[in-house]
């Protein structure tokens, strides 16, 4: 019998970072692996990020730090709401943690009790549902197909919603479809929510700079539900800070209070040094981050115009965040030397085998029918891993 929790053995691995894990160890043996599976821009961190961050060590900037982070590195997050996003809050409303990762845990472990019910439209990002199962709550999943172009009608809100409903979590620009809410949609959702004032909303915004159709939309501009948002953003993608560690919420007191207290249970202040880059990160403007998305753009219609050559492979162009999610159901019960495909997380398998190209199934993502290719890699090596799925899925008879 194991030792462990039911906490821990109830919880599944993270799909992302088994597959680059798996893709490494391939790789560590000799074979030429070509990682589309972690969700992880492939630029370096800004050269002034770096430089504040060794300015940081050298000034000693060395010890513990308030919980919620420096007030310096809040007011900057604060300026940064008001400047890009039209959104006033306090700086003792953002509390910085160590990744958007643990922002979101935080809000989740601060808001949802024991069974009661997390609303959250499929595709999602993987951590969402087992954060989830951490805190005892219940998982109700909206279906959003690729028809829809993965996002969810007030309608659907409307039906997911019960006396037990705590928290609605969701991402746009969205991990894995690279779907983004306009704001009109945003505004349908808002309605709905405005008739349910229990509800919180959970925004992920974290790929909120790489979005190639318009300016980034916060479902924090409707005043009349704004207290009940909890923003999440961090610098991994904006900034090429995935290392670093730095990610943060915006709510109401309440809330960030309550995140105060989880976090200095658990981790205390994210790191010193890091929280001096994030102030250098706040306060130097976009062009790193501008240059960034048009590389991804540029990316983006690349892989899409090969995916589409693709037989079998079903694909939408993308809006935002740098994922690829096609649909791969016509690939399901075909076989290539005496073994059979049944599902994406098994295509994905062999893919990483067959092709040494490492993509994610899209199980862990509540959709069984996909897989997620990562197109945050350098423009040769997506046009090698493309030519590479192709030959291998035309294998599959
Ligand atoms: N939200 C989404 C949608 C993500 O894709 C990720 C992965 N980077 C995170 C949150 C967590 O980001 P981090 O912990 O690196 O700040
Ligand atoms: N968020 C990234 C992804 O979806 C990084 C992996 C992770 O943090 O789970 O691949």
């Amino acid at each position: 019998m194991s030792a462990l929790s039911n906490r821990i053995n109830n919880l599944s691995e993270s799909a992302t970072i088994k597959m680059a894990k798996m893709g490494r160890e391939l790789a560590a043996k000799g074979v030429d692996v070509i990682s589309l599976s972690f969700g992880e821009p492939d630029f370096h961190t800004p050269e002034y990020v770096k430089e504040a961050a060794k300015k940081a060590m050298d000034e000693n900037f060395t010890y513990y730090t308030p919980v919620s982070g420096y007030p310096e590195l809040r007011k900057a997050i604060a300026v940064k709401l008001k400047n890009e996003n039209g959104l006033d809050y306090d700086f003792s409303q953002i509390v910085v943690s160590t990744g958007a990762k643990q922002a979101i845990a935080n809000a989740v472990l601060c808001l949802v009790n024991p069974g009661e019910e997390v609303i959250i439209p499929t595709p999602y990002w993987v951590s969402y549902s087992e954060v989830v199962k951490l805190a005892e709550g219940k998982s109700v999943f909206i279906n959003a197909p690729v028809e829809q172009d993965f996002k969810i009608t007030p309608e659907q809100l409307e039906a997911a919603i019960t006396p037990k409903s705590k928290l609605f979590m969701f991402s746009s620009p969205c991990n894995p479809t690279g779907s983004v809410y306009s704001k009109s949609e945003l505004e349908g959702l808002a309605k709905v929510f405005e008739r349910h004032p229990n509800i919180y909303i959970l925004s992920d915004e974290i790929y909120e700079h790489i979005n190639f159709v318009d300016k980034h939309e916060s479902i924090a501009q409707f005043e009349s539900i704004k207290d009940r948002v909890i923003i999440i953003n961090g610098f991994s993608k904006a900034f090429a800070m995935t290392g670093w560690r730095i990610g943060y919420t915006a709510s109401n007191k309440e809330i960030a209070n309550a995140c105060d207290k989880m976090q200095g249970q658990i981790t205390s202040g994210t790191c010193s040094i890091t929280q001096k880059a994030g102030v250098a990160a706040s306060e130097g403007g976009l062009e790193s981050v501008l240059k960034m998305r048009d590389a991804f753009k540029k990316r983006r219609d690349l892989v899409y115009g090969l995916l589409k050559e693709i037989d079998g492979i079903k694909v939408n162009l993308p809006d935002g965040a740098f994922y690829f999610f096609p649909d791969v159901t016509s690939f399901f019960g075909k076989s290539y030397n005496g073994k059979t495909i049944n599902d994406a997380d098994e295509l994905s398998i062999y893919l990483l085998e067959e092709a040494h190209v490492a993509t994610v199934g899209g199980d862990s993502f509540g959709d069984t029918k996909s897989i997620r290719i990562s197109y945050a890699a350098a423009e040769d090596k997506l046009v090698e891993a493309v030519r590479r799925i192709k030959e291998a899925l035309g294998k599959l008879k």
